[in-house]
């Protein structure tokens, strides 16, 4: 777990917070974004997982499956890549998204977040953690800069310039990458 994510609040489980999740009478509200906490996230250049200060240059975010797709085949036939739809999952650090690639169900599998109810996060979360194969493949993108726009309801972001392109079909297939980085980080 990076030191940034150590320090995020707990739920009842143990497990960390992450910084645009809503929270309601003490219970964190995994599946859905809070409005303001993502705004400040994206005005004050935040991590949406661990909270801090994103350094200038490239930031992450976690791709569902379309999306992977939509970048690889970008990526290999020399195009960039540009998100037209904006999406409302804000960027982090390297390291908090390796980290939420495998340990988030909602950040892992972006539609699980689209929802207004929580569904049944403890079983999604359980079957993650555990390590097991995915369905659906994803991945871990770099980008140099993201863009954004705060509505009257929404936050949405737009990223640009693919900068890293790290796909997955596991839970855990992030696990060296991530040790990698937080020993450099050290
Ligand atoms: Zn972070």
């Amino acid at each position: 777990m990076p030191p940034t994510v150590q320090d995020r609040p707990r739920d009842a489980r143990g497990y960390p917070v992450p910084a645009i999740t809503p929270w309601v009478e003490e219970q964190p509200q995994f599946a859905l974004t809070d409005y303001g906490r993502s705004a400040a996230c994206a005005r004050e250049r935040l991590c949406s997982v661990c909270g801090r200060l994103m350094a200038r240059g490239s930031v992450w975010r976690v791709v569902g499956a379309a999306e992977c797709a939509a970048i690889g085949e970008a990526l290999a036939a020399g195009r960039p890549y540009r998100n037209l739809a904006p999406t409302l999952e804000g960027p982090g650090h390297r390291a908090c998204m390796l980290y939420a690639s495998m340990v988030c169900p909602y950040l892992a599998r972006p539609n699980a977040r689209r929802g207004t109810s929580a569904g049944r996060p403890d079983e999604l979360t359980a079957h993650v953690v555990r390590g097991a194969v995915r369905g659906t493949m994803g991945a871990v993108v770099g980008f140099a800069d993201y863009e954004f726009a705060v509505t009257a309801t929404q936050v949405l972001f737009r990223f640009v310039d693919v900068v890293e392109f790290l796909p997955h079909d596991t839970a855990d297939a992030h696990a060296e990458e991530l040790r990698a980085e937080l020993a450099q980080d050290r």
